[in-house]
């Protein structure tokens, strides 16, 4: 099984929903496995909002992802990143870092490299860079480096296609969340904002319907109900222990 990694998943993603959208189930298993989550994002989705100043926008979505993430006992943390404006940089490379090293992060879970939003993206490019190096003593941030570079997994895109359309690897699992399914809802229900977003901005009637179609999709290509999909980073750099495979074996997939 190889080394054991502190057991503190970061989830770190781009926008309040993100999380609930793409891995809140498996995060509901990892709690259950004694498991602490933290949930991040770059971004607290200022854009996000019909009848809202972006101000306005950034106060309710901080208080939506807080009270989703209170549903797992998450500490919640938004880097306050600007909602589709979001950019790499130094300072919020140094941001990611402190976080992860505060949290004591273990297993980091983030966007897809090829995810179809840009903030998806450059959050993935972020999140990637500052775990890379989150244990190394040179960083020039307050909290003690990581004893070990953290795990790190990818969330699924929309689809699993690439921005252009092309069909992307297979993931390297499927989670079986139907038993966590009625969790994860209780977390995407807190999105309350995004109902409204979402028929303007994709005609999209029932976001959160489409949620959860997205994880009925990916069930049925594995035979059960509902299913998240992961991929983990191995192109080299990060660990290859299959430690969220180990723990939640009774819930893995693969194809
Ligand atoms: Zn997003």
């Amino acid at each position: 099984m190889g080394r054991r990694f502190n057991k503190t998943v970061l989830s770190f993603h781009a926008h309040p929903d993100d999380t609930e959208a793409w891995c809140a189930g498996t995060l509901k298993l990892l709690k259950d496995k004694g498991y602490k989550v933290v949930i991040a994002t770059m971004t607290a989705g200022g854009m996000g909002g019909i009848n809202s100043t972006e101000e306005g926008t950034i106060e309710m979505r901080k208080e939506e992802a807080k009270k989703a993430a209170d549903v797992l006992d998450a500490e919640y943390y938004c880097l306050d990143g600007r909602d589709g404006f979001l950019f790499d940089n130094t300072e919020i490379r140094l941001a990611s870092i402190s976080l992860m090293r505060k949290v004591n992060a273990g297993i980091v879970i983030t966007h897809l490299p090829m995810d179809y939003h840009s903030d998806h993206r450059t959050t993935c490019n972020i999140v990637e860079s500052a775990a890379m190096i989150s244990s190394l003593p040179n960083v020039p941030v307050g909290e003690e480096p990581l004893e070990v570079t953290p795990l790190l997994y990818h969330s699924a895109p929309l689809t699993l296609t690439d921005p252009i359309g092309s069909a992307i690897v297979p993931p390297h699992f499927y989670v079986d969340v139907t038993s966590v399914m009625d969790t994860k809802m209780e977390m995407l229900s807190f999105h309350q904002s995004q109902i409204d977003l979402m028929k303007v901005m994709h005609k999209m009637d029932d976001f959160f319907g489409v949620a959860k179609q997205a994880n009925a999709d990916y069930g049925k290509l594995v035979g059960v109900d509902y299913a998240e999909v992961f991929w983990q980073h191995l192109g080299g750099g990060f660990q290859r222990e299959t430690q969220i495979q180990d723990d939640l074996k009774d819930f893995i997939i693969t194809r």
